[in-house]
């Protein structure tokens, strides 16, 4: 049977992915995604080769959700806007009435324009990894560098592009108000307390918030 763009594990329900609603996770390829960032959990801990729902598969697991009362369906990743059926699956999710939340990384805001105007999501949960600035000292390149890439051996221009692009789709959220939205980063040892400032400085009109930094294993990275 032809195969869903979800992957086969074990699907996360809880209130805290999305405060006070009760949600379920689905998740594209954990390892389709184009940054790399510092210590990357999905990365590092689903090393094996990703298998697939397939459609039966991810119908019965959709009537589930419907029988447990879940309230809000997630796709995550890796980054699901790179995933060539994301359209398919997002459809597929809405036939069967709930509300989806994308989280993204926010570099492709074309495509999530596409769905957002095809009223395939609801909502998306953006990861600002970095300040979004005009500027970036050099000092500030080598860190953002890492946080984006793991590397510091990198064009400039990567986190310039990285910082466009992020600016574009917070543009395009706001324009569309879509109820099921957040904005947060993870506290990575790399910032500095300026950096967490112009974080929460570029967002200010949003909900925001910091989630704990975890390493993902000693002497990692
Ligand atoms: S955007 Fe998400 S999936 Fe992609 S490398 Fe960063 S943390 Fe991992």
């Amino acid at each position: 049977m032809e195969l869903s763009p979800f992957l086969s594990v074990d699907t996360p329900i809880t209130f805290r992915d999305h405060p006070g609603v009760m949600s379920a996770v689905l998740y594209t390829n954990f390892h389709l995604c184009n940054l790399n960032c510092y210590q990357c959990h999905n990365r590092h801990h689903f090393k094996e080769k990703p298998k697939y729902l397939n459609w039966r598969e991810l119908s019965e697991k959709l009537s589930m959700f419907k029988a447990l009362g879940v309230e809000l369906v997630i796709v995550s990743g890796g980054e699901p806007t790179l995933e060539e059926k994301i359209e398919e699956g997002l459809k597929f999710i809405k036939e069967y009435g709930f509300p989806v939340r994308l989280d993204s990384n926010g570099t492709d805001p074309e495509r999530l324009e596409k769905l957002i105007e095809n009223r395939l999501i609801d909502g998306v949960a953006l990861d600002v990894k970095i300040p979004l600035l005009n500027e970036y000292t050099p000092y500030q390149l080598k860190r953002f560098k890492r946080v984006l890439f793991s590397s510091e051996d990198l064009d400039d221009s990567a986190v310039y592009n990285y910082s466009k692009k992020v600016k574009l789709t917070i543009e395009l959220i706001k324009r569309y108000s879509l109820p099921y939205t957040i904005f947060r980063t993870v506290e990575y040892p790399l910032f500095s307390e300026d950096d967490k400032r112009a974080i929460k400085e570029g967002l200010k009109s949003f909900p925001h918030q910091f989630n704990p930094f975890y390493p993902v294993e000693e002497n990692s990275v």
